[in-house]
């Protein structure tokens, strides 16, 4: 079942946060759920949750609220929970290695398979249990890879993706400041940590609660 082109993109979004608080659930036993408590546990309104499970095909009953497996079920099926997603990360500064070292546990449909650097003093050693590769070995070691995360200084980010996508990776999750210029078909999601941090100060600041 791949309904990933029916539900809108914003509700797709919300699916890892309402996977995340159902699991936690369903690990302490509970069946059903009421939207008021989706609501409250995930900060998404519950008008929009009602909406966004529509989608689903799960109807909630009043009083009865959702059935918790239902929804497991389809959502590990439409996170593809099963199928792992291999991510390769390139640049083991401080911020690529504080993301190696989480290494996202709590995530069970991705795994950090390898790092690469520049540095020959970090190429051959373990972080978080990921191997670190040299950048030159990038084209022999990175295989069916499809996603990277780049963490590598901003100078440096456009050569890198363009190894990359030589080498068929499909998604980049780019922490970098750079702009990249990509082929059409590759998905990039920029995380600037600074950029996010300042306007959140400006939000605050100019819209105060
Ligand atoms: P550090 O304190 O380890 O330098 P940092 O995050 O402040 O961390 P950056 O200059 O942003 O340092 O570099 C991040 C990492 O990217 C470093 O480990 C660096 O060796 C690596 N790096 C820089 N250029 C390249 C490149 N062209 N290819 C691969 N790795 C690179």
């Amino acid at each position: 079942m791949n309904l990933q082109h029916k539900i809108p993109q914003a509700t797709a979004r919300r699916l890892p946060l309402y996977y995340r608080f159902l699991s936690n659930l369903h690990n302490q036993g509970k069946t059903r759920v009421s939207s008021k408590e989706l609501s409250d546990a995930v900060k998404v309104d519950s008008a929009t949750i009602r909406r966004d499970f529509s989608y689903f095909g799960a109807l909630g009953k009043k009083g009865y609220g959702y059935n918790v497996d239902y929804l497991l079920e389809f959502f590990k099926t439409t996170l593809a929970h099963d199928e792992m997603t291999e991510v390769a990360l390139v640049g083991v500064g401080n911020l690529g290695t504080a993301l190696l070292n989480y290494n996202f546990s709590r995530n069970n449909n991705t795994k950090l398979a390898m790092a690469f650097d520049r540095s020959k003093q970090k190429a051959g050693t373990f972080i978080g249990g990921v191997p670190i590769y040299h950048i030159d070995d990038l084209e022999e070691k990175i295989g069916d890879v499809e996603v990277v995360i780049l963490t590598v200084p901003a100078s440096a980010a456009q050569e890198i993706a363009d190894r990359i996508v030589q080498q068929g990776v499909k998604g980049i999750v780019n922490f970098t400041p750079a702009r990249l210029t990509l082929p059409e078909d590759v998905r990039i999601h920029h995380i600037d940590l600074s950029v996010e941090l300042q306007s959140f100060v400006y939000f605050l600041k100019n819209y105060p609660l």
